[in-house]
């Protein structure tokens, strides 16, 4: 490849790198290239995830998450619809298996009343069954705006959108250095180099990296959590209707393991969260020398191990130990033996961390000069997409000084 000159260079083609390139290009004329390290879009998180369409129900009143999931949500049904994207709004049931966790399951219709969820309905043990005929639980509520869908073919209906709206895709174009010369970005890339006026910066799992790359300090460093899947077997799957989520630990931004219905077949049980010793470790044995010392020499990592050991070892017994993993399961599903179920994929999610070893609960947009650094966008990211991508385009229509929609070239 030539050098060549952008107006925006987005770096990474997930969903959330795709939703901002299109929606820079959805009322502006730009000349911007997407840059994406592998030969396909979507293969890292947004390719792995578990297809859910969340409701906002988790996310604090108020917060980036739970505006941009809700707004989210709603403009991706509607994507959906217009582009002929298979999806599905089944709703969900989440279950307290034990009177201490009604407190907690209040807590989350409370949030959801908050963030304008509609239709919540709280259930008896009764009415659980109404929903899925084999979860049991001593109350339960119905999440009716939640569905599922493929988020690897909505990026891929993204994609074509940036294409058709002027845009270039590279796929096998890892960005490796950006340097400032004048009033230009220059980006080397496995391609050569790539020079724009700004840059968005969507990597995902290497988005602190990225951000070190362009001379910014991000303040904080991703820690990969794996999540591990089972499925259902076949003759097995009529054990699960549509969603059966536990109540979570509010302690954790993840939901813990549950089963969900995918758009294209099939139920899967899971995912975990376990400590991936490689930032794109899909399997134990994935190991990358240089990853695990980046976070072992971290201090952050060390505060959030000294918090959190135990929930991390459980968590690695339970990768570990099938019966463990089905235990957890069937407290939402008794009927559940482990012969229902095999080992399925995995994704692994990009969980920023502060120095203080906070998990990083919101999602995290930074601007520094001429870019736009996406920090923090774990799940709901992929729901939220649509909405992440607009609220970055006005943010770069402001501080990149694009003047007016179409009057840009
Ligand atoms: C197991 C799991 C389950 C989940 N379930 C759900 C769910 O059901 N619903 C939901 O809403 N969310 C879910 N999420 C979260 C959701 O998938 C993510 O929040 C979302 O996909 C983030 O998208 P992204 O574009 O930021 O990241 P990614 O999809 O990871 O994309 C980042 C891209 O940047 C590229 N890249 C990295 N470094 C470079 C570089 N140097 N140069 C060029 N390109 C680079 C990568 O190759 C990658 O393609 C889940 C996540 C996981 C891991």
């Amino acid at each position: 490849m030539s050098s060549s000159r952008y107006e925006v260079a987005v770096i990474g083609g997930g969903i959330v790198g795709m939703a901002t390139a299109a929606s820079l290009l959805s009322d502006r004329r730009l000349s911007l290239v997407v840059l994406e390290a592998e030969n396909r879009l979507a293969a890292h998180q947004t390719g792995n995830n578990s297809g859910v369409i969340h409701s906002g129900l988790y996310y604090k009143p108020g917060s980036l998450k739970a505006r941009t999931c809700v707004e989210g949500r709603e403009a991706l049904y509607r994507f959906c619809r217009e582009h002929g994207v298979n999806h599905e709004q089944c709703g969900k049931v989440v279950v307290a298996v034990h009177e201490n966790e009604i407190p907690a399951l209040r807590e989350l219709e409370r949030r959801g009343q908050a963030n304008g969820l509609a239709g919540l309905r709280w259930l008896s043990p009764e009415a659980i069954r109404e929903y899925e005929p084999h979860a049991t639980g001593v109350a339960g509520l119905f999440v009716p705006e939640t569905g599922i869908v493929n988020y690897k073919q909505v990026t891929q209906v993204l994609a074509q959108q940036v294409v058709e709206n002027g845009g270039t895709i590279l796929t096998g174009c890892r960005v490796r250095q950006v340097c400032r010369k004048g009033d230009e970005l220059v980006v080397e890339t496995d391609q050569g180099e790539v020079s724009c006026r700004n840059l968005i910066n969507c990597a995902g799992l290497q988005c602190d990296r990225v951000a070190r790359l362009c001379g910014v300090e991000p303040g904080l460093k991703i820690v990969p959590f794996r999540g591990e899947y089972y499925e259902l077997v076949p003759e097995r799957q009529f054990l699960v209707k549509n969603l059966i989520y536990p109540v979570p630990d509010p302690r954790f931004p993840f939901l813990g393991v549950h089963f969900t219905r995918m758009i294209e077949g099939g139920v899967e049980a899971g995912p975990n969260a376990v400590l991936a010793f490689k930032r794109e470790g899909y399997r134990w044995s994935n190991f990358s020398l240089g990853d695990t010392l980046d976070a072992l020499t971290y201090p952050g990592f060390w505060r959030l191990s000294a918090n959190y050991w135990k929930t991390g070892l459980l968590e690695c017994y339970r990768s570990l130990n099938k019966r463990a993993f089905v235990t957890a399961l069937g407290r939402l599903v008794p009927e559940l033996k482990p012969d229902d179920l095999r080992p399925a994929g995995a994704g692994v999610r990009a969980q920023a961390v502060e120095p203080t070893g906070k998990l990083v609960d919101d999602f995290r947009i930074v601007e520094a000069e001429h870019m736009i650094h996406v920090l923090n966008a774990p799940s709901p990211a992929a729901t939220a997409a649509l909405s992440i991508g607009k609220t970055i385009a006005t943010l770069a229509g402001k501080s990149f000084g694009f003047g007016q929609p179409s009057e840009a070239a």
